[in-house]
């Protein structure tokens, strides 16, 4: 990594004040969680199904025993800790500098480490509610029951989690959109930028600087000031906040 383009980051950083980052599975691999689409992440192992079919919503209808085997095994990871990046964004955004964290990680780590102002625009593992009573469930109770888990009403817990065939919650994308809108530095770190519609999110950007850290090239790479093609965790380590 050049120590020139981590001068010009920080710099970057020490002039703003609004400043939005946007986030993959980069920033959660880093903590010793899966990508789902990486190589060497989730659709490779092996499994009855296809990782993707479980995790969608007429496979959660129609076997939930199974899709609950797989979530708690695979999606439930016990034990994981923010990491160097995580942490950094909670102190931007204690220090008035970040206005919020934009994120595809369904983990709550960025919560975990600190950061109030989080858009979640695939849900969070650590919700789920019944869908008889909107009763929330964390993700302890989820982790402990057996099969399908059941609320005290009887109806079936879902968790709140975008699964595919689903939409996202317009909500969280209009806040995500006004956050990215007042933004005057904009980050994009550990995302191929090629999950929709997240990945148009950043087209209502209206400041000057994008800069991108991601392992490998990404369709915005032209639009940004500057690109990092590192890991998350080394880019933000070699910086100053
Ligand atoms: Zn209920």
């Amino acid at each position: 990594m050049e120590k020139e383009k981590i001068e010009k980051l920080q710099k970057l950083i020490d002039n703003s004040n609004k400043i939005v980052f946007f986030g993959g599975a980069g920033v959660s691999t880093e903590s010793g969680i899966p990508d789902f689409r990486s190589v060497d992440g989730l659709y490779n192992m092996k499994y009855k199904y296809p990782p993707e079919q479980i995790i969608s919503h007429s496979f959660f209808i129609a076997r939930p025993d199974e899709f609950y085997d797989f979530y708690r095994d695979k999606l439930l990871i016990e034990g994981v800790k923010p990491n160097t990046v995580h942490k950094a964004l909670a102190k931007l955004e204690e220090k008035g500098k970040l206005l919020a964290v934009v994120t595809q990680n369904i983990d709550g780590l960025h919560q975990a480490a600190g950061s109030k102002n989080v858009f979640e625009l695939h849900g969070s593992v650590l919700r789920n509610y019944c869908q008889r009573c909107h009763k929330f469930y964390d993700d302890k109770f989820i982790k402990n029951s057996t099969g399908v888990p059941r609320c005290s009403c009887g109806g079936i817990i879902k968790p709140d989690v975008v699964l595919y065939e689903e939409g996202l919650d317009n909500a969280i994308i209009e806040g995500a959109l006004n956050a990215i809108e007042e933004a005057d530095l904009l980050i994009i770190g550990g995302t191929s930028l090629v999950v929709q519609p997240a990945a148009s999110l950043i087209y209502y950007y209206r400041g000057k600087d994008i800069v991108l850290i991601n392992k490998s090239e990404t369709p915005a790479d032209s639009k940004a000031t500057l690109v990092f093609h590192d890991g998350l965790g080394s880019v933000f380590s070699a910086l100053k906040i």
